[in-house]
């Protein structure tokens, strides 16, 4: 029921208009990939030490099939981890092996028990999230693919319907016959899992800088990006779009080459992330670094994140808060 309009305000104006910006998210929303060597919960020890707003990991080797199941209390220690640190966000990502779209049923069944298992390792360990590259063609036709890869998705979550967790579809750069480089192919994987009852809630996007210029979307200047933040929306939705991955590219926009570069250091560059981390339709989308970690020396330190993460939040102008 809504109170009076005329009641006068128990507190100042002046101070009813900051008490809502204190408590409102960091702005750009921050973090990084990290590790769970160690342990999960040291995953969230290296986010407080490179200050991360919010956190990625893979919750299994991703370099193999097999995994041992997750302790609960393991999990348990996660989970309030997360929460005693403050991070706004965890997301996982699934293991390179999954390909949902290939065209051997052996391969295509595993990558979707593999998806299911990522989703119930996530649901355990409290993230909403796992971003999953959404497969290659091989030598599939492209629209037979797109509807594999799309279906074994589908799959997976109707596998797992007492889950809340979901997939986040990433961009890719297209390398080789990898899906998603293309935004109208996302759009007609996302259509295609809308289409069954009760997915669409747990179907959504993340973003990845590099890949998306490497796939040849440019992401500067103002009106460039202007463009290719429509296109996604015309082709994909901004409102699926979850999570982005802020990663500078090694190599040309439209080279569909995969290398990420330092934010800033790369062929993306500097002014590109200005423009994207004060882009006021992606304002409140948290931002995740997947970028080395060596220094010069090709020494593993936290102080490289530390850097990608201080340029961010340089890069973003202050005001106008949510
Ligand atoms: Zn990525
Ligand atoms: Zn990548």
């Amino acid at each position: 029921m809504p109170r009076s309009s005329t009641r006068k305000p128990a507190v100042p104006p002046r101070r009813r208009r900051r008490t809502p910006a204190a408590a409102s998210p960091p702005h750009p929303i921050v973090g990084a990939h990290q590790s769970i060597a160690g342990g999960f919960t040291k995953a969230v020890e290296r986010a407080l030490e490179t200050g991360c707003d919010c956190l990625q990991v893979f919750t299994r080797n991703i370099n193999r099939w097999d995994v041992a199941p997750l302790d609960p209390e393991q999990a348990a220690d996660f989970r309030a981890a997360v929460k005693a640190a403050g991070l706004r966000m965890v997301i996982a990502h699934d293991s390179y092996l999954i390909n949902p779209a290939a065209a051997d049923d052996t391969l295509r069944n595993k990558s979707i028990a593999g998806l299911v298992v990522e989703l119930e390792r996530a649901e355990a360990l409290g993230i909403p999230w796992v971003v999953a590259h959404p497969g290659a063609a091989g030598e599939q036709p492209l629209d037979v693919a797109v509807a594999r890869a799309a279906d074994g998705i589908a799959a997976a979550l109707a596998a797992t319907r007492r889950l809340a967790a979901g997939v986040l579809i990433e961009t890719t750069a297209g390398q080789g016959t990898c899906l998603g480089a293309d935004f109208g192919e996302i759009g007609a994987m996302l259509a295609r899992i809308d289409a069954a009852p009760g997915l669409r809630h747990r179907v959504g996007v993340c973003l990845d800088t590099c890949h998306v210029f490497a796939a040849g979307y440019p992401l500067a200047p103002q009106a460039a990006l202007d463009e290719t933040l429509r296109r996604f929306d015309a082709e994909i939705g901004l409102d699926r779009l979850v999570a982005i991955h802020a990663n500078d590219s090694k190599k040309d926009l439209g080279s569909r080459v995969d290398r990420h570069e330092a934010i800033g250091k790369g062929k993306i560059g500097r002014a590109a992330f200005g423009l994207l981390v004060n882009h006021p339709r992606l304002r409140g989308i948290p931002l995740f670094l997947e970028t080395p970690k060596e220094d010069a020396q090709g020494v593993m330190t936290p102080a490289q994140d530390r850097v990608n993460l201080g340029v961010l939040r340089r890069l973003a102008k202050p005001g106008r808060s949510a």
